[in-house]
């Protein structure tokens, strides 16, 4: 990393790299012309983007053992990659040459690890802190990670994903509180969304720990989730997604109604990714809450979920 480069600022991180790597530079701009539309399901606002970049990340084999070597070990990156240290190098905080967002950064572990959120937490939260006003992000090893091998986060300028906005004023349920904390369910978005916030680091932990060890389990792997985390207001808003299954039946069709599409943290938080331009235009409203409602834990698993928190009350 160049001496030149404050290292809190991931502004500056950015515009350096894309200044002296020519292929990340170039996707970036292809962002600028990129086509995006709003739709509203059931009062919801969604937003779906027309993004051919994404089509490695989009259609990974995530079952399959990588036939190269991992792309986000350290060893293996680009010669033009820059990486900035983050919590006592645990991770590299690197930009991300196959952008979403007009910032989009990838946070790999510097150790080649399966991607698992368990003992993870606190460095999600303070990544968010220290780099307000990002968003980090996190996808279950089988909840639209393309890199399940080895542990990575994300991070995104704030504000991207219209959940960001909506989860302020959407109707919720309280479920469970802790010192300064409280664990809700938002009602009427089309999927279940937990919300949990807090002022404190340890109560979103304590909060957290409860709510992993509440949903769905799943032999020897995590329940399958996604994460969004900001920090806003002098605490903590970390949003979680609880899922049941990684692609919907849709993406495996073999006529017209294939939509390629595989939902991680962004369309959970209602941004959906098309990297081919029909399923851009032909995306419909029913096949949005299709998708969400295959995708995501059932009513019957949050109701059970729910239902083991309530002994914290
Ligand atoms: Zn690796």
């Amino acid at each position: 990393m160049s001496s030149d480069l404050t290292p809190y600022d991931l502004k500056q991180l950015h515009s350096e790299q894309l200044s002296r790597w020519e292929t990340a530079y170039l996707n970036y701009k292809q962002l600028d012309k990129i086509e995006a539309r709003e739709v509203v399901i059931e009062g919801v606002t969604m937003r779906i983007q027309h993004n051919p970049g994404r089509i490695g990340s989009v259609s990974a084999q995530i079952d399959k053992k990588p036939q190269t070597n991992c792309f986000l070990c350290a060893e293996n990156l680009p010669d033009e990659q820059i990486r900035l240290p983050f919590g006592n190098d645990e991770y590299h905080i690197l930009v991300n040459p196959f952008p979403i967002f007009k910032q989009h950064f990838t946070i790999p572990a510097t150790t080649h690890t399966p991607q698992r959120i368990e003992g993870r937490m606190p460095a999600m939260l303070q990544l968010a802190r220290e780099y307000t006003p990002y968003t980090i992000f996190y996808n279950g090893p089988r909840c639209g990670a393309s890199a399940p091998m080895h542990m990575h986060f994300q991070a995104a300028q704030a504000g991207c994903m219209p959940i960001e906005e909506q989860w302020h004023t959407a109707r919720r349920t309280v479920v469970c509180l802790h010192n300064s904390g409280e664990l809700s369910l938002l009602n009427d978005m089309l999927r279940p969304i937990f919300v949990i916030s807090a002022t404190a680091q340890e109560d979103v932990i304590t909060l957290f720990d409860r709510l992993y060890k509440a949903l769905p389990p799943i032999a020897d792997e995590e329940p399958m989730m996604n994460i969004m985390v900001r920090y806003e207001n002098n605490g903590w808003i970390l949003i979680i997604f609880p899922r049941a299954k990684h692609r919907p039946d849709c993406y495996y069709a073999q006529d017209a109604s294939q939509r390629l599409i595989s939902p991680g943290t962004v369309e959970m938080g209602g941004l959906f990714i098309t990297p081919r331009h029909n399923d851009y235009e032909q995306l419909t409203t029913q096949e949005i809450a299709n998708i969400y409602s295959e995708v995501s834990a059932s009513e019957n698993e949050i109701l059970e979920t729910i239902s083991q928190l309530k002994k914290y009350r």
